[in-house]
């Protein structure tokens, strides 16, 4: 679905916002980059500005015009810090269009257009276009960098995908996260009381010190590894405990 939302950027002036706008784009599982006329295509300061998004410079396309980048889309959307005279729907918030945009692209390319730095998007460029969105921002400085601008409308179209069902997205984990069972936390639980009464850490039964320390392992949430560490570290202990 991700490789349906097309990224559109009209007469980019600094080759830099072309990179930055690649690893922007990266960053958020898109791919698709079309740029309308830019002044300088391909350039090396892209090429550092994209990092590790190299990839998606090499496939973006070159076109002339707006509406050979859309035509055949079923969704465009002009992104502008100012609402324009044109009555076209207008997105005042970015999720609402985040999930609009995930919607439409399961029948169809969809394109996020963004202006040039200095005059953004022409009256004509936005008749290209099916809706607007703005960046809420402030009021009395509101205008976003092009490549900032393309990060924000793509993290929340990453976001409003990754809450579908069927996106099945998996975040990054730590490699050994598998929470242990609560028979394996009781076993660790009372191997460290018995090893608190043995030690003489603790004289008196029930003392708070053994629901203090319980607690704070409960806390720290380890997982199935950790906790049979943990319990390694108490046999260790154990082994040195004097004869009784
Ligand atoms: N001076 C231009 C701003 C250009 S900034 C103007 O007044 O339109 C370059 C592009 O970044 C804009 O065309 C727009 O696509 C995007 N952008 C910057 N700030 C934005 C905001 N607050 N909301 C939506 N898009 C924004």
């Amino acid at each position: 679905m991700l490789s349906n939302i097309r990224i559109v950027l009209v007469q980019t002036f600094h080759p830099g916002n072309i990179g930055a706008t690649a690893r922007a784009m990266k960053t958020m599982g898109l791919t698709n980059l079309v740029l309308v006329n830019p002044r300088q295509f391909p350039d090396d300061e892209a090429t550092r500005l994209a990092a590790g998004a190299a990839d998606v410079l090499d496939s973006a396309q070159v076109v002339n015009q707006l509406d050979e980048a859309v035509s055949d889309c079923v969704q465009v959307i002009g992104a502008s810090a100012r609402l324009r005279s044109l009555p076209l729907p207008h997105f005042e918030e970015p999720d609402d269009m985040a999930q609009a945009v995930i919607q439409n692209a399961q029948h169809g390319p969809v394109a996020l257009v963004f202006g040039r730095e200095r005059s953004g998007l022409t009256n004509d460029e936005i008749r290209c276009c099916t809706h607007q969105v703005s960046i809420p921002a402030n009021p009395d400085y509101g205008i976003l960098n092009l490549s900032q601008a393309v990060q924000i409308l793509a993290y929340e179209v990453h976001r409003a995908w990754r809450r579908r069902d069927d996106s099945h997205y998996v975040y990054q984990q730590a490699t050994e996260t598998t929470p242990p069972s609560r028979e394996q936390v009781i076993y660790f639980q009372e191997h460290l009381g018995r090893l608190m009464q043995q030690s003489g850490f603790i004289t008196q039964p029930h003392a708070r010190t053994e629901e203090q320390l319980q607690a704070l392992f409960t806390r720290a949430q380890p997982s199935r590894k950790e906790l049979s560490l943990l319990r390694g570290l108490l046999s260790a202990f154990e082994s040195h405990l004097p004869d009784r």
